[in-house]
């Protein structure tokens, strides 16, 4: 069986190690870009994605690279706990929950595909589909340095590439950008002193404003420099008046601007002001996302990662659900009678669980909580349980989990997407 992908982001890239890994070998990757780079910050893999990743054989890599997250702690904005919960191995997983550098994750995935599929990543290399309606397995590469085009042919094409995905606009012509919800988001890694355990997640504030950060290097691990650690971090805003502006993940913003913001966020544990003005680079990125649609599936063409149910970067759960799809797809197209059979299959079991998460992300998810307290009040409490019962908390947790597939006992027990 010879299958196309087009993108060779996190999704894309863990489609080919899973197609490898279920015996599917004529594997091709067309990247529109001309070099791979470590591009992006800081993401957080969930257990059911370390999971897929450690099935396939990178679990000692990821352990080496990441950071494992030990907890998510809310806060309102002036640092008040509103919830804590255990994450990964605490929280019971057989797997941890890692906080990692996006970039290096992705160069993590491409050497792997490298050295098990070589010569299957082709870069400068646009897809798109060759007419809106043609079959699924035929589409047009446009190479990158001269426009030349080509049509190929492959029993199954992958649309992996991305929020801005040619091959889904082929298929949606009217859909037009991502939908803005008028907040602003600011990323950037910063060297701080470690806060908390150091391993934790927090988030802080709420609908209006809000700042997330979590660490990607250990405290006392080679990599730290002079006791400091590299923050991950998001400083994100409600700016409905500006519009949405560049929807590009290489936009800067200045750091020094954006701290201001966040003049008064100073908590005895974080000095949110100083995190953010410490950063070299700050990334700026409107929160977007698309409608979900109700086919990803054109004859043998489909969709896959961002480019079928591009979320907000709410609940960590973006790079995850992309690995989740790559493992079933890998799985349903080595194990079905038949393309159509596992193309069918693979959108049954993933579109409406991506689906859920999308939505429910819309409603903050499992942040509702900062919501909730902000609303009831807003000037802060003197205990959480003043606002919110212990029963309210745990539910808002809980009910996510189990819509984006990670609570820990249905991860635990359900069986492997290997292929035997
Ligand atoms: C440069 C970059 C930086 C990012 N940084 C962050 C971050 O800091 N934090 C975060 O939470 N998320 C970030 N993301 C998004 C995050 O990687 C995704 O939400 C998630 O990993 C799902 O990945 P994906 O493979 O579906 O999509 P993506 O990671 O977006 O990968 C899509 C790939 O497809 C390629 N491509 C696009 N169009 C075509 C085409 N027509 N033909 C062939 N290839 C094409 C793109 O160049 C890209 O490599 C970033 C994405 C990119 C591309």
């Amino acid at each position: 069986m010879k299958v196309l992908i087009a993108g060779a982001g996190i999704g894309g890239l863990a489609t080919a190690l899973a197609l490898h890994a279920a015996g599917i070998t004529d594997v091709t990757i067309r990247e529109s870009v001309n070099e791979l780079r470590p591009l992006g910050v800081g993401i957080n893999l969930l257990p059911h994605a370390v999971r897929e990743l450690t099935e396939l054989g990178l679990g000692d890599e990821l352990a080496r690279l990441g950071v494992p997250t030990s907890r998510l702690s809310y806060f309102n904005r002036f640092g008040q706990e509103i919830w804590t919960e255990p994450r990964g191995r605490a929280a019971g997983y057989l797997w941890p929950q890692y906080s990692i550098h996006r970039g290096e994750l992705q160069m993590l995935l491409r050497d792997t595909v490298e050295q098990r599929l070589p010569g299957s990543i082709v870069l400068g290399s646009s897809v798109r589909s060759s007419t809106p309606w043609a079959a699924g397995g035929e589409v047009v590469a446009v190479r990158a340095d001269d426009g030349t085009e080509s049509v190929l042919h492959a029993d199954v094409v992958v649309g992996a590439d991305g929020i801005h995905s040619t091959l889904r606009a082929g298929r949606y012509p009217l859909e037009g950008d991502p939908v803005w919800n008028g907040l602003m988001l600011w990323r950037g890694t910063a060297w701080v002193e470690p806060y908390l355990d150091g391993r934790t997640m927090i988030m802080a504030g709420d609908g209006q404003q809000k700042f997330v950060a979590y660490p990607l290097s250990n405290p006392g691990s080679s990599a730290d420099r002079g006791g400091l650690v590299r923050v991950n971090f998001i400083a994100e805003r409600r700016v409905d008046n500006a519009g949405p502006g560049e929807n590009s993940w290489t936009k800067t913003a200045d750091p020094f601007d954006v701290a201001r913001f966040f003049d008064g966020w100073k908590f005895e544990w974080l000095d949110v002001p100083n995190v953010i003005s410490s950063a070299n680079e700050l990334l700026q990125y409107p929160m977007v996302d698309r409608d979900p649609v109700e086919r990803w599936t054109f004859g043998t063409q489909t969709l896959l990662g961002d480019a079928a149910h591009p979320m907000y970067p709410i609940g960590s759960n973006g790079a995850s659900q992309a690995i989740i799809d790559a493992r079933t797809l890998a799985y349903e197209l080595a194990t079905a009678a038949s393309v159509p059979v596992a193309l069918s299959r693979y959108e049954g079991i993933r579109l409406p669980l991506t689906t859920a998460v999308t939505l429910s992300n819309r409603e903050l998810g499992p942040e509702r909580v900062m919501q909730i307290a902000f609303e009831r009040a807003p000037k802060g409490f003197a205990h959480i349980h003043d606002v919110m019962s212990q029963q309210e908390l745990e539910s808002i947790a809980a009910q996510y989990k189990q819509s984006a597939g990670f609570a820990p006992e249905l991860l635990n027990e359900r069986a492997s997407l290997s292929v035997e």
